[in-house]
């Protein structure tokens, strides 16, 4: 079997009957040079927005197992209707969910992780001349029950199933036609980037800027595949995220990113001795809540202050484990404050280029903009500010790095 090819289109791409089938004459097009193409698709435009919306009129903690029985359903409904509009246009197609595409996942229901692809069943469909679609988002745990993969999912799908096909090209079909200097909706003077390391990419992605999900960029480093975003609507080149030893960077920073869907928690007045910091981050981590930037202060009176972040969706479950733990501790109280947003710079090339942080920290302090928390790694420095400076905080520090 010669290469395969596998193409993921998102949500906006999928997003009416015309658009299903803009998409099955574009894959046609692949088609006529590539016998074998996998198609995964995201559910039709806000689809799964309005199932989760519809979940939350029946019960405001629903049981999981049914939650993702409900909120995979999307994207069975768009994969089928791709199959349609392909058999339509005289392309043999068939639809796979994911249990069907033998795409198994482990871990908690919404947050789960495709372990492994059975391949058995696409490679059959491929071998007789048809064009597979797959429903992204979605798998089979070992409970034989459907879990889905955290929003944003279906571009990791793509790359997991691009590596089990050992597909060295993964393309990503959106809405915008590449990977931009930061979000173009945000700011208009954002530029197209030609190609990214996938370590520019993997923080890009896990500092907010959606257009990939920071699994697949994982997945993608992990297998080698190249990863090719670009627009669904046109045939042109996107932006290729792959290995950094094959490009030149010569900028200090490659991409700027804002989050506002973050919260910060804060425990106060907690005692400052050795395991407290352990004690209080396991708890989290036993009930998958993720921890993203982190900050310890002592306090006058010997005692610590501890504030982090966490996704605004984990915030409730996050303070109910976080007073617990507290009390436990003989800690003082512990303060909510979803108003924040953090804004990132990202880039290779600070490693080598001292002041750039510097230069983010004065373009901020310049425009009165006040910073609560920072983190920084070898290739990018987050801060937090006042959900209301967020955006400002971004256009500042996008020009201020001249990405326009
Ligand atoms: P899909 O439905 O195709 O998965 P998403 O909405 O998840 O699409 O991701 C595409 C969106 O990501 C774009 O419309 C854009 O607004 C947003 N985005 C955020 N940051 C960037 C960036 N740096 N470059 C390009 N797009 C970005
Ligand atoms: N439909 C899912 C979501 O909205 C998965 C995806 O679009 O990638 O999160
Ligand atoms: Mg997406």
């Amino acid at each position: 079997m010669s290469e395969i090819i596998v193409q993921k289109y998102g949500g906006t791409s999928v997003g009416s009957p015309e658009r299903i089938q803009a998409v099955a004459k574009r894959v046609q097009q692949f088609r006529k040079t590539n016998p074998f193409v996998v198609i995964v698709v995201s559910a039709m435009g806000d689809t799964t927005d309005d199932l989760i919306a519809l979940s939350k009129q029946i019960s405001t903690s629903p049981n999981p197992r049914e939650y993702d029985a409900l909120i995979s359903t999307g994207e069975n409904i768009s994969a089928a209707l791709t199959a349609m509009a392909l058999q339509a246009l005289g392309v043999p197609a068939i639809s796979l969910t994911g249990p069907q595409a033998g795409v198994i996942t482990q871990g908690i229901h919404s947050k789960s992780k495709i372990a492994k692809v059975n391949t058995d069943r696409i490679l059959a469909e491929l071998k007789e001349g048809k064009v597979v679609v797959v429903t992204g988002f979605q798998g089979l745990n070992d409970a034989n029950d459907v879990t889905t993969i955290g929003r944003g999912g279906s571009d990791t799908s793509a790359v997991v199933l691009a590596a089990a096909l050992k597909a060295p090209i993964c393309d990503i079909c959106t809405d915008v036609d590449g990977v931009y200097t930061t979000d173009p909706r945000k700011v208009a003077t954002a530029t197209k980037i030609s190609e990214i390391s996938y370590d520019e990419m993997l923080e890009l992605a896990s500092l907010g800027a959606k257009v990939l999900h920071p699994r697949s960029v994982e997945c993608a480093k992990e297998n080698g595949i190249i990863l090719h975003v670009r627009s669904s609507f046109k045939m042109d080149e996107g932006t290729y995220v792959k290995e950094a030893s094959a490009m030149e960077v010569n900028r200090p920073v490659t991409g700027v990113t804002l989050n506002s869907s973050e919260a910060q928690v804060s425990i106060c007045g907690v005692p400052d001795s050795p395991g407290v910091a352990g004690k209080v981050f396991t708890r989290l981590a036993d009930e998958s809540i993720n921890v993203d930037m982190i900050i310890q202060s002592l306090g006058a009176d010997g005692k610590n202050q501890i504030s982090f972040t966490v996704d605004q969706d984990d915030l409730a479950n996050a303070k109910v484990i976080t007073e617990q733990v507290a009390r436990e501790l003989g800690a003082g109280s512990v303060e909510c404050d979803d108003e924040v947003a953090k804004v990132s710079i990202v880039g290779v090339g600070m490693m080598s280029k001292p002041g750039v942080a510097a230069t983010l920290f004065r373009t901020l302090g310049d425009h009165g903009i006040n910073i609560r928390l920072i983190s920084t790694s070898e290739i990018k420095v987050s801060c937090v500010v006042p959900k209301s400076e967020g955006q400002r905080a971004l256009e500042l520090l996008h020009s201020a790095f001249e990405l326009g």
